[in-house]
């Protein structure tokens, strides 16, 4: 007899290792950066040459504590570095300087938001606890092309935050909103740059199954090496499948350390906990331990930026946004503080410039020849941009004509009140013409009836006159003067 799916739940915990931006790289004064001709970014410590030292990079370390700071961790008075031995090409020094028992970063939780939102109601939030964050070495490349191998120890040494979480996550979708709230947030601090097509973010997945209510974890496996969050998404949903299959089936979960080949969407075993490795840590005797001062913890404080969901909530709850545009506002921080400068400018309508912002802007700007897109090189500037929106909540012009002039400036880079004197757009605000032209609509016997149930008191029956008032004025009346004039003769 076969188990419905939801009879079990997935439990996930994940290892993910993000290469931090700095300069130089973790213990070497080399630096580094994608697309170097192989072995051009090594120096003798990075080899591991006899008699070179390592030396902690100060960025480094403080990158890491920002990372802790970001997430509410707590960062310990000391931490120290281990050596993980290991005999493989990949590591000239034949072991690895990673932090075994003391790590910069204990603890910490990072918000997650589910999928399911709607325009106005944000999708459910839930909190994923992080067990640790330590830093350590990245090691080089090897290719292995015919009967050789060859070698690129460019990435030796990479400064590399390994961030392990609890095994709090429980779906495929909330691995995947886990990754993109964690880029997010290291993005935005400025600790890493995140950029999986470089190869800077590579994530460990753990799996496991129980069924629905029970309280002991499963056996779990662990993939290794993803290096998109899709991945990651596609081998929990294989994961799950093939150990509710090997259940089912009567058999049991091997704990081992599998493999996943994207191309043909599925995983396979690297090795299993028989062949698991015996790395002989122990503490590295060049390193002496480091500690931390809660001066330089104070300071690092001050550099946290607001956090993703709290700057969202405060845009809907505080601001007034609709959710679609907070969301995608808050995700990049260069583009919520470019909002934030508009709004500065015009504090009035937040929406207004919000709705501008997240949809006309950025698609101009992913359709201009600047892209990817930056705000840097974006020719409408802020306070400009909440000129627009003033002058339309004026009256000035309608949301119509805002559209043509917004296309106007992200051409030219003009002002909104120049391109409107331009082109001659300013609305008829000349309140002795327009109360000629609404007299002499009001005179005609067409709208006689529309006149008449207005009077009964049906509100709307005045809008019946406000196109013939559009129509004679060319579309350049102000709509909130016509208004308030039709109410006062028709009073
Ligand atoms: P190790 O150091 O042997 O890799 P850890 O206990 O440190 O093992 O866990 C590594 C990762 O595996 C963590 O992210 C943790 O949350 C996750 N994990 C541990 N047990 C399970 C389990 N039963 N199911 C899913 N994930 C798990
Ligand atoms: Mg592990």
């Amino acid at each position: 007899m076969s188990n419905a799916p939801s009879d079990w739940e997935v439990v996930i915990g994940l290892e993910v290792h993000v290469q931090l931006h700095t300069r130089a790289k973790v213990f070497a004064s080399s630096p580094w950066g994608f697309g170097k001709e192989p072995n051009e970014q090594v120096d003798p410590v990075v080899l591991g040459l006899p008699g070179t030292l390592p030396v902690v990079n100060r960025e480094a370390v403080e990158k890491s504590i920002l990372f802790g700071l970001v997430v509410g961790a707590s960062v310990p008075e000391h931490c120290s570095w281990d050596r993980k031995n290991y005999f493989y090409p990949d590591n000239p020094k034949n072991y690895q300087l990673t932090q075994k028992d003391f790590p910069v970063v204990v603890g910490g939780q990072v918000e997650i938001e589910l999928p399911g939102a709607s325009r106005n109601v944000m999708g459910e939030h839930k909190f994923i606890r992080i067990h640790h964050a330590h830093l350590e070495e990245d090691v080089g490349k090897l290719s292995h092309a015919g009967s050789g191998s060859l070698v690129d120890y460019n990435r030796a040494g990479v400064p590399l935050l390994e961030i392990v979480t609890e095994p709090d996550l429980r779906s495929s979708a909330e691995a995947e909103a886990f990754l993109r709230s964690l880029v997010a947030m290291l993005t935005q601090a400025g600790v890493a740059d995140c950029d999986m097509e470089k190869g800077q973010l590579r994530c460990d997945c753990n799996v496991s199954i129980r069924r629905r209510g029970a309280e002991k974890l499963g056996t779990r496996t662990e993939t290794k090496n993803l290096n998109s969050i899709s991945s990651v998404r596609d081998t929990v949903i294989y994961e799950t499948a093939r150990q509710i299959r090997e259940l089912e089936a009567g058999r049991s979960i091997t704990q081992e350390t599998r493999g996943w080949n994207a191309e043909l969407a599925r995983g396979y075993v690297l090795r299993d906990k028989e062949d698991a490795h015996d790395y002989r840590y122990f503490p590295d005797p060049d390193i002496p331990t480091l500690k931390i001062s809660r001066e330089t913890v104070a300071r690092l404080a001050k550099q946290v930026p607001e956090n993703l969901y709290d700057r969202q909530r405060r845009y809907v709850e505080k601001l007034g946004l609709p959710y679609t545009a907070a969301s995608v506002l808050v995700n990049d921080r260069a583009l919520a503080e470019w909002f934030e400068a508009a709004v500065a400018a015009h504090p009035t309508n937040p929406s207004g410039i919000a709705n501008l912002v997240a949809n006309d802007l950025l698609r101009d700007l992913a359709a201009s020849a600047t892209a990817p897109v930056s705000l840097e090189s974006c020719p409408i500037k802020p306070a400009q941009l909440a000129g627009l929106v003033k002058l339309t909540d004026e009256g000035v012009i309608s949301k119509q004509q805002a559209k043509e002039v917004f296309a106007e400036m992200f051409t030219s880079g003009r002002d909104a009140a120049a391109i409107v004197d331009a082109k001659g757009l300013r609305q008829n605000s000349d309140t002795g013409e327009l109360e000629k032209i609404v007299q002499e609509v009001i005179a005609d016997p067409a709208v006689a009836k529309s006149i008449a149930e207005y009077r009964a008191g049906n509100e709307k029956a005045i809008n019946a006159l406000k196109g013939p008032i559009m129509k004679r004025t060319q579309g350049k009346a102000n709509p909130v003067l016509i208004d308030q004039l039709l109410r006062k003769f028709l009073a």
